[in-house]
C-alpha cells in the first residue's frame, strides 16, 4: 500500500471518534505521522489499547509510527461549585485552596500553592481566558479577586496564572506514573506540559531514567516563563511543541504568531524539532472543510519552519478526523511544491553537536544540490546525524537507514525524513551498493543513473559517529 509522504510531518492527537484502527490506518494512509495520546483525558488502560492499535497498523501498513504521550502537568482547576456563579465585570470574588466549594462566597481552587505564586494586581485566566480577573489583595491563604471580564464560571474549569506557578512541581504524581506507562508502553515521544525552564526537563529525565528508558523529550512551550527561557530549554529537550493553546491565554493572542516564529527559529539554532499545534484546522471539528484563515495558518506554520503541524480536538474529538488530516496533508503538499520554502540552510556550526557529523551532514546538503541528486541516504544507528541533516532543509529526501526500529519511529518526526528498518553493514562495498540500489528500485522513483549522496558511519575512521560522505550513481557498476 502506498502511503502519502510530505516533506512536513503531521501529528494526529487521537480521542474517542478516532481510537479505532480503521480510523487510525486511513489516517496514516492520508499522511498522519505520528499519533499523540492526550493524558488529560481517559485511563491509562484505554490508551494502552490505543497504542495497541497503532502498533497492529503500524505492522500491517509496514511504516514507523512514533506515539506522542503527552502528560497532563500541573493544570489548575476550579473545584467542583455548588452551582455556576453569574459573573460581571467588578464582581468581587475569593479563592482559595480546595476541592469542593463548602462556602458560597469562596471559589475552591485545586492548587495549594495559589495565594503564594499569585500577587496584587496580576491578571488570572479562566475557562481558556473567557473571564479574566484581577488580584486585588491577598490574606493569608484567601485571593480577593475581581472580575474584568466574563459571564459565568462553571464547575472544573481550567486556570491559568501567567505570572508563574512555582510552588507547584512541573511533573504531578500524576504525570510521574504515565511517565512509567510511556515506558511500560513503548511510547517514542514525552511531551511534557506547562515547562518553566530546563530543571523541569531535567526533572523528568531523572524519572525516565528512574524506570531505566530515555523516551527523547518534547516540551510544549505554553508560558511565558518557557518563552523567556527558550534557549536552556532547547538545550536539554529533545524538540519544543508551539503549544498556542495555552500559550495564547497565558500570554495573549496577539502575541502568539510572533512568539511562535521566534521559537521555530530558535529550534533551528539549536538543531530541535518543532511542533506547531493548537486551533489549526479548528472548525473542521464541525465543518468539513477548514476557514481560509485556518489553511493559511498551516501553510504559514509550515513556511515558518514547522518540522510537524499537529491536529487536536479536530482528529481527537470531531466529526472529520481523517478529512482533517487530508487537508492538512493537501496544504503541506501544496507549500512544499511552492517556491516559498527555504532549502539548503547555512546555519553555522553549533558547539553542543559533534563538528564531523555536523560538517558531513553540510556536505550532503551541497552535494545533493550541486549534483542535483534525488536524495541523501544516511546510515545510522540513533539518529543523531539525520536530525542534523533534517534541520538543514536539503533540497531531496532524507532515506534514513537504521538497524533499530526505535530509532526509525523516532526518524519520522523529521521533516522530510524517510526511515528504512535494515540491518546491514556499513561497509562500503559492491554487495552494499546493489542493496541499496535494489532498495532504492524498489521503494522509490528513482531510476539508473540517478545520484544519490550516501553518508554514514564506518567504523575504525575519525569519529564513532558519521564520518563519511560518498557520490553513488544508482547501478553504476
Ligand atoms: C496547547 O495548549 O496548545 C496544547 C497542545 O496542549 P493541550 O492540548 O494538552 O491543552
Amino acid at each position: 500500500m502506498i502511503i502519502k509522504k510530505n516533506k512536513t510531518k503531521i501529528v494526529a492527537t487521537l480521542g474517542p471518534v478516532s481510537r479505532d484502527e480503521k480510523i487510525i490506518e486511513e489516517m496514516i494512509l492520508s499522511g498522519a505521522t505520528m499519533f499523540r495520546i492526550n493524558t488529560s483525558h481517559n485511563t491509562p488502560e484505554e490508551h494502552a489499547e490505543t497504542i495497541e492499535k497503532i502498533r497492529n497498523v503500524e505492522k500491517r501498513l509496514k511504516t514507523f509510527i512514533p506515539v506522542l504521550v503527552d502528560l497532563q502537568g500541573p493544570k489548575i482547576r476550579v473545584g467542583n461549585l455548588i452551582e455556576p456563579i453569574p459573573l460581571e465585570p467588578g464582581k468581587e470574588l475569593v479563592l482559595e485552596y480546595g476541592l469542593e466549594q463548602t462556602d458560597p462566597n469562596i471559589v475552591p481552587v485545586d492548587y495549594k500553592g495559589v495565594a503564594e505564586d499569585v500577587h496584587v494586581g496580576e491578571c488570572i485566566l479562566l475557562d481558556d481566558g473567557k473571564i479574566k480577573i484581577e488580584v486585588t489583595k491577598k490574606e493569608g491563604t484567601k485571593v480577593h479577586v475581581k472580575v474584568l471580564h466574563g459571564e459565568l464560571l462553571k464547575p472544573r474549569k481550567g486556570i491559568n496564572i501567567p505570572g508563574g506557578t512555582k510552588s507547584v512541581s512541573a511533573i504531578t504524581e500524576r504525570d510521574v506514573d504515565f511517565i512509567k506507562f510511556a515506558v511500560d508502553n513503548g511510547a517514542d515521544y514525552l511531551a511534557l506540559s506547562f515547562v518553566r525552564d530546563k530543571d523541569d526537563i531535567m526533572l523528568a529525565k531523572k524519572y525516565l531514567s528512574h524506570f531505566g528508558a530515555d523516551i527523547p523529550i518534547v516540551a510544549k512551550i505554553e508560558k511565558p516563563e518557557a518563552v523567556k527561557n527558550i534557549e536552556s530549554i532547547l538545550d536539554v529537550v529533545d524538540a519544543v511543541m508551539v503549544a498556542r493553546g495555552d500559550l495564547g491565554i497565558e500570554l495573549a493572542p496577539e502575541k502568539v504568531p510572533m512568539v511562535q516564529k521566534q521559537i521555530v527559529d530558535a529550534a533551528f539554532a539549536h538543531r530541535k524539532t518543532c511542533i506547531v499545534a493548537t486551533q489549526m484546522l479548528e472548525s473542521m471539528i464541525e465543518e468539513p472543510i477548514p476557514t481560509r484563515a485556518e489553511a493559511s495558518d498551516v501553510a504559514n506554520a509550515i513556511l515558518d519552519g514547522a518540522d510537524a503541524v499537529m491536529l487536536s480536538g479536530e482528529t481527537a474529538a470531531g466529526k472529520y478526523p481523517v478529512e482533517s488530516v487530508k487537508m492538512m496533508a493537501m496544504i503541506a503538499h501544496d507549500v512544499e511544491q511552492s517556491n516559498f520554502v527555504s532549502y539548503n540552510l547555512d546555519l553555522p556550526m553549533n558547539p553542543m553537536y559533534e563538528p564531523t557529523p555536523q560538517a558531513i551532514a553540510a556536505a550532503a546538503v551541497k552535494m545533493a544540490k550541486d549534483l542535483e541528486a534525488k536524495a541523501i541516504l544516511a546510515f545510522t544507528h540513533t539518529g543523531y546525524t539525520p536530525k542534523l541533516l533534517s534541520k538543514l532543509r536539503p533540497s531531496v529526501p532524507v532515506l534514513a537507514i537504521s538497524d533499530n526500529e526505535k530509532t526509525c519511529r523516532k526518524l519520522n518526526l523529521f521533516w522530510d525524513m524517510h526511515p528504512y528498518q535494515k540491518d546491514w553493514d556499513v561497509v562500503l562495498n559492491d554487495e552494499l551498493l546493489k542493496k541499496i540500489d535494489k532498495l532504492l528500485l524498489e521503494k522509490t522513483e528513482y531510476k539508473k543513473d540517478d545520484r544519490v549522496i550516501i553518508i554514514g558511519s564506518i567504523p575504525n575512521l575519525i569519529t564513532g559517529r558519521t564520518n563519511f560522505v560518498r557520490v553513488h550513481r544508482m547501478c553504476a557498476f
